[in-house]
């Protein structure tokens, strides 16, 4: 399989954040960039593209004028149609990861059973087609559980808190009668997650283990490496991600989120084949981002080194939330917080729970890092900061 080289131009199907994050990566390193999305020429992506498809990802013409006009195509969305991925194939383009990736994460119970069958726990989990199978579903997971959306389902949207049986058949019909999951509830001590990379030649590398808080189902902010956590727990999530990306045959980037147990264990919650929110800190803490680290991936290039160039890091979410006054106040949180690192992805419309941007820390420890990001994201809108240390 061909290399490929700077100079050449990858096509990227999604042009939201993940995509131009990607596209940045990529024209840094002198490569050619082409987005398809739905959101306009003036998406996140599509600002930093060298060509803009507007277009949804099931347009099979769309796809194919992309894959004809690139060297190779990789996504920021996992929920790309089977057949967009076969025409993109049937044009003589690698897409990267392979469909199999897709298919495996694009549905949460073959996601699992998959999961399952290479030997890394889950959440007790039963599948839901019809009302008759609410009973017996209950009786795996215990209650409560979580009743999921098995496909095209992110940031808890399509899912449900269900108490009783009654609890989950009704919200069965709220999410439309759909093949669903039901997942026992877990008391989780904490969230973790690992991104991984594996190249061509089957080489891997991981950016270690994460602590993740999460506000309203959403990432609120990232730690890394995880505080306090001993090593054997930290190499335990990054053996299970280096099986799981080996098994799957992953060639790019993907996210594995975890929930840890009080007892150290590690049940797998989800994996996202693409780079995720969780890690955003890269692009300013490490020697490779996870961004350069897809692209390098994808194109057949060695992977980079993934190594913190400070101890601790920490990333927070901007939301658009934080504009609810008007606008942030940029220029005093840069002048309050010289050492902070500001995000934007260049999206108009600020609505409530769209991810804006983000912030980038550094320091001694991974709790340091995120006193400061939290700090410097309280004082964009003006609220009292908290005192230091
Ligand atoms: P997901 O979209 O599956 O990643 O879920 C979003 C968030 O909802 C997770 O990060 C958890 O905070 C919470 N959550 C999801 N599933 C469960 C579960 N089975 N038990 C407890 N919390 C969950």
């Amino acid at each position: 399989m061909r290399t490929i080289l700077p100079g050449s131009t990858i096509g990227i199907l999604g042009d939201g954040q993940l995509g131009r994050m990607l596209a940045i990566a990529a024209r840094q390193m002198g490569y050619g960039v082409q987005v398809l999305g739905p959101n306009g020429l003036h998406s996140p992506a599509g600002q930093i593209a060298s060509r803009r498809i507007v277009a949804k990802y099931a347009e099979l013409d769309a796809v194919k004028s992309l894959a004809r006009a690139v060297d190779v195509v990789t996504y920021e969305f996992e929920n790309v149609p089977a057949e967009s991925i076969e025409t993109i194939g049937a044009e003589g383009t690698p897409a990267r990861p392979g469909a199999n990736v897709l298919y495996t994460t694009q549905n949460r119970l073959r996601e699992k059973r998959f999961l399952l069958s290479i030997g890394c726990a889950t959440a007790p989990f039963a599948a839901i087609t019809s009302p008759g199978d609410i009973a017996d579903a209950v009786g795996v997971t215990g209650l409560p559980g979580v009743l999921k959306t098995a496909g095209s389902g992110y940031d808890g949207k399509g899912q449900r808190i269900v108490r009783t049986a009654e609890e989950a058949a009704a919200a069965w019909d709220e999410l439309g009668q759909v093949e669903c999951v039901l997942e026992g509830f877990v008391d989780f001590s904490w969230e973790a997650s690992i991104v991984a990379a594996r190249g061509m030649d089957g080489s891997q590398a991981d950016f270690g283990l994460v602590k993740n808080d999460h506000a309203h189902h959403i990432l609120d902010i990232t730690e890394a490496p995880a505080p306090g956590v001993a090593t054997e727990l930290s190499q335990r999530a990054s053996e299970m991600a280096r099986a799981i990306l080996e098994k799957l045959e992953v060639v790019g980037v993907m996210c594995v989120e975890f929930f840890v147990t009080e007892n150290g264990d590690l049940l797998v919650n989800e994996l996202a084949p693409r780079p995720h929110n969780s890690g955003h800190f890269t692009i300013d803490a490490c020697v490779t981002s996870q961004f350069e680290q897809q692209l390098r991936a994808v194109c057949g290039l060695p992977l980079g080194d993934t190594r913190m160039l400070r101890p601790g890091a920490a990333m927070a979410n901007l939301l658009g939330d934080l504009w609810a006054n008007g606008t942030p106040d940029w220029a005093g949180m840069l002048a309050a917080f010289p050492n902070v690192k500001l995000h934007l992805y260049g999206k108009a419309d600020a609505k409530p729970g769209r991810k804006m941007g983000h912030l980038t820390a550094l320091g001694e420890t991974s709790e340091a890092a995120a006193d400061t990001v939290r700090r410097a994201r309280a004082r964009l809108v003006g609220a009292t900061l908290t005192p230091v240390g």
